[in-house]
């Protein structure tokens, strides 16, 4: 349920910055923050009468103690031109822990409630100005571990996907709206669709649904990253290779909370590509010999990875476990690391080669830096075909969505049955009709409200 009150949160990352905002929206934002804002220029001045879009430098005094909190500029939008469509008022204070909590205390003293998590999107989504991938685009914007991440988020949350889902959407109304005249309305001498060009029609909707499918995967990986195992025996350079990678990759660590603990989670962009280095704490921090990765580890990592990366040391020659740790990464995307290269060799790379029919070998030196660039070259070529940079395309990054497109396509296909056996247009309707409802899922035209909650339950505080 869609509640008019009026809410408030923090819509900065916790912490120590130069500013921070306490977000105010609904029909009394402006109100509210009043009670306790003092402009500096004009002693009576109120938000109430300013124009939208102007800001004021002031501060925000406790109504009860006439204490002055912090020193503020607020920026007073009113609706509909916001982001939630009602007014809202922006206080930029200092960046503390403690001047953001009390501001956003007094704003509750004087009647705000406290926002959900999500609950400025959600407004934004409920009040019709977007739509729900564009809702669920602003998460992935925020989100976002690449440029090519950041530029797909930007094109879902401008309506690239939702133009591509009206469009089709369009497509099925008109057919739609053809088969039910000529159901309802016999005597009207509506054309009867000629069945071949109902099925061409069907056929190229099918299409179209397909195409937005298939980049799903890529689409996966650009938002989320691609899960990856450096594997080998102890010794072989993992670490190293780890740090040469990280050294020329601006990486992004974050942590997450996994079952039992947390493992620290490390994301280097390789040419637009999030690698996510499964349990890299293990292997930097593995110090001592017995600790260091072995078969058993490498197994457990395998089982996780989309990508292998598997190092052999060139200056010890391949030995049985080295065969072992080959035999385990089979069936998996993986590139040889053939490594330690500046050392005197004792391992035939091109022997190796056709021993192990594989093209994606690459000779590195991760101490001196050697093979690392041609290394991300083959990462890269991997796992798009090298093209992965500005993707003039839409792509589907979301579970969700992909998952709807699928189910009309199922739909899509029931319709191209039931035409090609000639059955009555109320049939070929059904399914027209569902699969209408499907792709209503994704722009939220046709979800339901617990999934719309839950949606907007994943985005944080303030968002
Ligand atoms: P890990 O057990 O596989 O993680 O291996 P480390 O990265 O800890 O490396 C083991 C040893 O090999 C360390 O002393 C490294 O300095 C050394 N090493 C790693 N890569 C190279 C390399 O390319 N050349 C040389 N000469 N030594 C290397």
């Amino acid at each position: 349920m869609y509640k008019k009150d009026t809410i408030a949160a923090i819509s900065t990352a916790v912490g120590e910055g130069g500013i921070g905002i306490v977000r105010v929206s609904g029909s009394k934002a402006i109100a509210t923050v009043d009670k306790i804002f003092k402009s500096y220029q004009q002693e009576n001045k109120k938000l109430s009468e300013v124009n939208t879009y102007t800001a004021h430098y002031g501060h925000i005094v406790d109504p009860e103690t006439e204490q002055v909190v912090d020193e503020v500029i607020s920026l007073v939008m009113k609706a509909p031109k916001t982001y939630t469509k009602e007014d809202v008022v922006e206080i930029n204070c200092h960046g503390g822990v403690v001047p953001l909590q009390k501001i956003l205390d007094l704003v509750l003293d004087v009647g705000a409630r406290l926002a959900e998590p999500g609950e400025f999107t959600k407004r934004a989504f409920l009040n019709g100005r977007i739509d729900l991938s564009q809702a669920e685009a602003i998460m992935d914007v925020i989100t976002s571990k690449t440029e090519a991440g950041l530029e797909v988020a930007m094109d879902q949350l401008e309506g690239g996907l939702s133009n591509q889902i009206d469009s089709i959407s369009q497509k099925i109304l008109e057919l739609l709206a053809h088969l039910e005249a000529s159901i309802d309305f016999p005597e009207d001498e509506i054309e009867d669709f000629d069945p071949e060009e109902l099925e061409k029609r069907v056929v190229e909707i099918l299409e179209e649904i397909e195409d937005l499918i298939a980049t799903s995967k890529k689409g996966r990986i650009v938002r989320e990253g691609i899960q990856t195992a450096i594997i080998g025996k102890p010794n072989v350079g993992k670490s190293s290779l780890l740090n040469a990678l990280l050294r020329e990759n601006r990486a992004i660590v974050t942590e997450v909370p996994g079952t039992t603990r947390d493992v620290i989670e490390e994301v280097i962009n390789i040419n637009g590509i999030p690698l996510k280095i499964i349990d890299t704490a293990g292997i930097r921090e593995a110090k001592n010999e017995v600790e260091k990765i072995g078969i058993k580890k490498s197994q457990k990592f395998l089982e996780r990875a989309d990508l292998v990366l598997l190092v052999l040391d060139a200056h010890c020659g391949l030995t049985a476990e080295d065969k072992k740790i080959i035999d385990l990464a089979k069936g998996k995307d993986t590139i040889i690391v053939v490594n330690k290269t500046d050392l005197e060799p004792k391992l035939d790379i091109e022997e190796l080669k056709e021993e192990l029919n594989m093209k994606s070998i690459v000779e590195t030196s991760a101490t001196e830096g050697i093979g690392i660039n041609e290394l991300e070259e083959i990462i890269s070529e991997m796992v798009f075909g090298g093209q992965i940079k500005s993707t003039d395309q839409t792509l589907i990054t979301n579970l969700r969505h992909k998952e709807a497109l699928e189910n009309a396509y199922d739909n899509m296909k029931k319709v191209k049955e039931t035409v090609e056996r000639d059955l009555p247009a109320d049939f070929v309707t059904i399914d027209l009709k569902a699969a209408l409802e499907k792709l209503g899922k994704i722009t939220g035209d046709t979800v339901d409200e617990d999934i719309i909650d839950r949606i907007f339950a994943d985005f944080c505080l303030g968002k």
